[in-house]
């Protein structure tokens, strides 16, 4: 079990979610990150005194240094001041629960300083997977995912033999407008779109599961994960969000992963690893649960899904292009510029117009990451 940790983006669904366990554990914790929230942060720090904090948005900065003025936790701020973060020589382990993009380099980071990852922030490999790959067997590192569904497929795979994985079925829930058609989304509101039915997360993730773009961005993950191919995941429509994924192996058994919706449980093995202990997530019921149903995604009506997969195949830069033309989409969702249906419009117009370039670097993935947004936003400015 890792006995120090450091937070990126603690003060985000996955970050506070995170600090129950740790509370739970009594876990030290290095550092703690968070973008602009100075209230919770401060009062995270008084928690669980670490040896540094960082407010990533420099205008928040000093109100963050005066809040903290009495104690002798050190305080950083801007991306400069998370990196900073990320490489503080105590911990053992870095958890990224940072949203978008914005984890990517933290990632590299904490990996050059020899960290382990604990991966919640999806983002850092759809857009630099070979990159983090390499850096992670460059430094010796273990990268152990956060992810329901890839924690799920990491559980079922302990013990198995290499080369005995044949299929990877992802579950997803559908989200809020599993069975709608095109007409129906053409209407649908920020707010019922923020209304998930099994999971509370952030709003970016929530718009996420309710285009598919989430489990778009999670075939990305699993294929850079478990290295396999897009034609070795399947992705099932499991409403019910008990079953968190599936492995199939050689022989056709199936062994999958249940629990409650409780992202506990993920976030803990990762940092329990490979021990499991007690956790506050309630126990599932068989019988009250009844049954358990299964079905195939609508990959027509929620195109984001199809495009992700699409944006994988072709490889290079097109799934961060993919990612940050969705990132900048949803942006315009949520402050109610757009349908919900326009995203996936401007995902595809970024993927048409971006020129794809293979065996990628750092700078060429946030240089295709700022065009995409730059091909969304020239609609709408
Ligand atoms: P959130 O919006 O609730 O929290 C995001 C955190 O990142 C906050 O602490 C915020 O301050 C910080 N942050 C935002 N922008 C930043 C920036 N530019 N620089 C530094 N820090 C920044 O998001 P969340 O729902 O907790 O999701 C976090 C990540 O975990 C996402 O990648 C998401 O896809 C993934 N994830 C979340 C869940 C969930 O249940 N919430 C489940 C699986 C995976
Ligand atoms: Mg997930």
């Amino acid at each position: 079990m890792y006995r120090n940790i450091t937070l990126l983006g603690s003060t985000g669904s996955i970050g506070r979610q995170t600090l129950d366990v740790v509370r739970r554990l009594k876990i030290n914790v290095t550092a703690l990150t968070a973008n602009r929230s100075v209230k919770l942060l401060e009062e995270q720090a008084r928690e669980f005194n670490p040896r540094a904090v960082c407010i990533a948005d420099e205008n928040k900065y000093l109100e963050m240094k005066n809040s903290l003025a009495d104690t002798d936790i050190k305080v950083f701020g801007g991306d400069d001041g998370i990196l900073e973060c990320a490489r503080l020589s105590e911990s053992e382990l870095a958890v990224n629960a940072i949203v978008g993009i914005a984890g990517l380099r933290p990632t590299l980071e904490a990996i050059s300083a020899k960290k382990d990852i604990a991966l919640a922030n999806k983002e850092t490999l759809v857009t630099g997977g070979e990159i983090v790959k390499n850096a992670v067997i460059e430094n010796g590192v273990k990268l152990l995912p956060v992810d329901s569904e890839h924690s799920a497929v990491f559980q079922c795979l302990q013990g198995a033999p290499r080369g005995s994985l044949k299929k990877i079925i992802l579950t997803a829930s559908g989200g809020p407008f599993f069975g709608k058609t095109r007409d129906e989304l053409e209407r649908v509101t920020v707010k019922e779109a923020l209304n998930h039915p099994n999971w509370s997360m952030g709003a970016k993730i929530t718009i996420d599961s309710a285009t598919m773009m989430n489990k778009g961005l999670e075939v990305i993950e699993a294929c850079h994960l478990f290295n396999v191919g897009l034609d070795d995941i399947e992705v099932v429509v499991h409403r019910e969000s008990i079953i968190h994924s599936m492995v199939e192996f050689n022989d056709n058994a199936v062994v999958a992963q249940l629990g409650s919706a409780d992202m506990r449980i993920p976030i803990q093995y990762a940092i329990t690893y490979p021990e499991r202990v007690e956790s506050p997530c309630l126990p599932l019921d068989f019988a009250e649960l009844g049954s358990l149903t299964f079905t195939k995604p609508d990959r027509e009506v929620f195109e984001c899904l199809a495009l992700c997969e699409r944006a994988f195949g072709q490889g290079g830069l097109m799934p961060a292009v993919a990612n940050g033309s969705n990132e900048a989409a949803v942006e315009l969702f949520l402050s109610g510029k757009i349908g919900i249906l326009d995203i996936p419009r401007l995902i595809k117009k970024a993927m048409i117009n971006i020129p794809n370039k293979q065996n990628i670097n750092i700078d060429d993935v946030y240089t295709a990451d700022s065009e995409a947004r730059k091909i969304v936003m020239s609609e709408y400015s």
